[in-house]
């Protein structure tokens, strides 16, 4: 043992408790996915000409260790025991009964979340009243994924404004995805996104609105840092998560953002997020970045691991 090292491993029980604000319940039905490489160092041109071109730009790399998928079937198990072994709870995204499936499996580790559909063909009245049910009566506690800028959508697009009045009305936070998303083939995978939607500023008309709305940022707005900062000084309901966008760029741009965040003063509102959809390991992998951030005191790790969270999602009010 080197002079100085800990002198034993705490049980994970005395671990410092995480809150991953950012969690998908059911994506995990990408057979044949190859394993993953974080922090990818780049995003590569291609040529329309050369043949059929990727759907995602990524650069591929190979890295040390990398990221493998759970087994068909074993993603929830796999799941539960990441969590239990770090002491994380998980805002967990999905519909509903694929998220009741989580509360069931580990009722003091998952904090349920839903969303609703876009589209020509949804019908508002029944999502309203789904949404309703979730948060009156299921024990839902958040909104989202929201992916309105999957769909070209601003959030402040009146055609979905009935969703974020139930949400203030049952004082409901949502969490909207801004920013990340376009993978660097935005016009072959997914010719709907609009970088241009993920704009924090796009979010000003909403909260005018709707003042007492609680917002959730995922991914921070990134790359968008002028104005998801022009955002958070703006209005003081409004928090950011890190999630996706601390494994999906380069390591170095991804501490610049997170450091930025921090050192704008807004300390108190960045939450810690995996955006986890496959891969177990992606939890300590996202973890150890926060906690090997030199740019971080220790108490500001603990803030985004854990305090942040708490205070936006209410979990320190609640009776214990
Ligand atoms: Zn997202």
């Amino acid at each position: 043992m080197a002079q100085g090292a800990p002198a034993f491993t705490p049980k994970s029980d005395e671990l410092p408790p995480i809150i991953d604000v950012h969690f998908h319940a059911g994506i995990e039905s990408f057979p044949g996915l190859p394993p993953m490489c974080p922090n990818a160092s780049q995003f590569l041109a291609s040529d329309p000409d050369d043949g059929p071109e990727a759907p995602i730009g990524w650069s591929d790399e190979d890295c040390s260790p990398r990221l493998y998928p759970s087994k068909p079937g074993e993603y929830l198990s796999d799941m539960i025991a990441e969590m239990e072994r770090l002491n994380v709870k998980a805002v967990v995204f999905g519909k509903p009964d694929d998220v009741k499936k989580w509360v069931e499996a580990a009722p003091n580790r998952v904090i349920p979340g839903t969303s609703f559909d876009i589209g020509p063909n949804v019908d508002k009245a029944q999502q309203l009243k789904m949404l309703e049910m979730a948060f009156t009566q299921d024990g839902f506690k958040v909104m989202g994924e929201i992916g309105l800028q999957y769909a070209g959508m601003s959030p402040s697009d009146m055609s979905v404004d009935d969703y974020f009045a139930l949400a203030e009305k049952l004082d409901i936070p949502v969490a909207i995805h801004m920013g990340t998303g376009g993978s660097g083939r935005a016009n072959i995978g997914t010719p709907t996104y609009r970088a241009s939607m993920g704009d924090p500023l796009k979010l000003e008309d909403l909260l005018a609105r709707h003042p007492k709305l609680r917002v959730q940022v995922m991914h921070a707005g990134y790359p968008m840092i002028d104005n998801m900062l022009a955002m958070l000084g703006a209005n003081s309901h409004v928090y950011v998560d890190i999630a996706g966008l601390i494994w999906s760029y380069p390591l170095e741009e991804v501490n610049r953002y997170i450091e930025r965040l921090v050192d704008a003063g807004f300390e108190d509102r960045v939450m810690f997020g995996t955006d986890q959809m496959m891969w177990p390991k992606l939890m300590s992998y996202s973890i150890s970045i926060i906690q090997n951030a030199d740019y971080l005191t220790p108490q500001q790790k603990r803030d985004i691991l854990y305090n942040n969270a708490a205070r936006f999602l209410r979990i320190d009010k609640e009776k214990k």
